[in-house]
């Protein structure tokens, strides 16, 4: 069984696919999500379905493979039974896989009031604000209240951070300019608020500096040493006192493991992340392993990093583990092996970190858009996001500039207490 169908857990059943085992994944959502291009949604470039496909599709070529939605709440691990909020599933082997979600570090402040970008509706509401900002900033008469409404902020000067930045003020100097004939582009600011010294701390120091120009020629406000304490409904308060008027804030300045391992009562390392044994098995129970974001697998004293790569690596050595374990074998470590970084700044702009291989500009950019659409996950979703990221570079413009609030939402069936055979 295994519990997430993120790209670990995924990854891992697909993994189990020719192996002597049943496979059961359970997810909350009905659906696997391409986060490296969520800010592009959220940058109105794409529609969520063009980073998003159902679970079901994905794993309709696997025989073995079965998928129930439900929201894992716990697991007692001397009865073998996984809990979720629709039933007990008793299982031979548990997988868990329920990545990571975004800490503000008990700070209720920016929980309340900034927008997160790790889950498909975040993406959706941070595209609603932006476009709605700009929507009601043509009915207020003082220039003062329309900047501070203009005024996005990002917090977080890591991949993430430094991709959502630049896109957004590509969107809104290239694109919502041409929309709005009256906008004063001086009103409008788009700032990334970094609290160490410098930006996308694990890239070479001429990577770091060349995304920090490329963010400066794209008007994003760059500042570091920039330690948020305080956001309120219209500003955000710095340590040291300075307060920044800023409408909207975005949060991607921290993560941690899901709540899984402690709602199971195991032992969580740093970034809440759970203790595993070098072969991802969970100490003193082996035949349960923990695999992506939410696993605090070390290698040389360090913990990996929360990436696809480790995520993709670990559901397949795992898969592997069970195959053999089937067979009375044995479990091996884990090691990652590391294909290299990037991260995007806009268009024409990227810093790549590939072993010995630096690339920055024109040429970083290249390399990031083939490996992302290379890793887009449904030829479908490829065709379209190639034609709209096509679209968006000849012509400056973005298609999805769309309002669309939710609004009622009686879709889902309570869940109702059942065990599964
Ligand atoms: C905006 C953004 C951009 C990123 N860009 C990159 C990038 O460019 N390159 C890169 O390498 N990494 C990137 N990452 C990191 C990458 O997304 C993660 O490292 C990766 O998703 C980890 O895989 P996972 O399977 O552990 O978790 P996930 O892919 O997050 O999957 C976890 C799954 O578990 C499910 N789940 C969670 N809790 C429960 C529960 N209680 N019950 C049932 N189901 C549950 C979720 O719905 C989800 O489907 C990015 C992350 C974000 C947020």
């Amino acid at each position: 069984m295994i519990a997430g169908a993120g790209f670990a857990g995924l990854t891992c059943a697909r993994a189990l696919a020719s192996a002597s085992v049943d496979v059961l994944l359970i997810d909350r959502r009905n659906y696997h999500l391409f986060t490296p291009l969520l800010y592009q949604v959220a940058s109105a470039l794409l529609d969520p379905g063009e980073i998003a496909r159902p679970v079901r599709e994905l794993i309709r070529p696997l025989d073995n493979a079965n998928f129930r939605q439900a929201e894992v709440t716990g697991a007692d691990l001397d009865r073998r039974l996984l809990i979720t909020d629709r039933g007990q599933v008793p299982y031979d082997y548990l997988v868990l896989a329920t990545g990571s979600r975004s800490d503000y570090f008990g700070n209720t402040s920016l929980a309340e009031h900034a927008f997160g970008l790790k889950e498909l509706h975040e993406g959706l509401a941070l595209r609603n604000r932006v476009l709605g900002q700009f929507e009601a900033s043509r009915w207020i008469a003082e220039p003062e209240r329309r900047r501070v409404m203009l005024t996005f902020a990002v917090v977080g000067g890591g991949p993430t951070g430094v991709e959502m930045a630049g896109a957004l003020s590509e969107l809104i100097r290239l694109v919502l300019h041409k929309d709005y004939r009256d906008l004063d582009l001086g009103e409008v600011r788009v700032l990334l608020l970094e609290a160490a010294e410098s930006l996308l701390a694990a890239f070479d120091g001429p990577l770091r500096e060349a995304a920090l120009r490329s963010l400066k020629k794209k008007r994003v406000e760059v500042k570091l040493g920039a330690k948020v304490e305080e956001v309120t409904a219209g500003s955000i308060r710095l340590a040291g006192g300075e307060t920044i008027p800023a409408g909207t804030v975005v949060w991607t300045a921290g993560v941690r493991g899901s709540d899984i391992g402690a709602a199971i009562g195991l032992e969580l390392g740093r970034q809440a992340r759970i203790k595993v044994e070098p072969t991802l098995q969970i100490p003193g129970h082996p035949v349960v392993f923990v695999i992506g974001d939410l696993a605090g697998a070390m290698e040389g004293g360090a913990l990996l990093p929360m990436l696809i790569p480790v995520a993709m690596q670990e559901g397949r050595q795992v898969a592997a583990t069970i195959a053999e374990l089937v067979w009375n074998g044995g479990a091996h470590a884990f090691r990652y092996k590391d294909p290299g970084i990037m991260a995007t700044i806009g268009r024409n702009s990227a810093v790549a970190q590939l072993g010995s291989v630096r690339l920055s500009g024109f040429l970083g950019w290249l390399m990031w858009l083939g490996v992302h659409l290379v890793n887009v996950i449904s030829f479908r979703s490829r065709i379209v996001v190639l034609v709209n990221w096509a679209w968006d570079y000849l012509f400056y413009d973005r298609p999805i500039r769309l309002i669309v609030r939710a609004g009622d939402d009686r879709s889902t069936p309570p869940p109702h207490a059942g065990t599964q055979g």
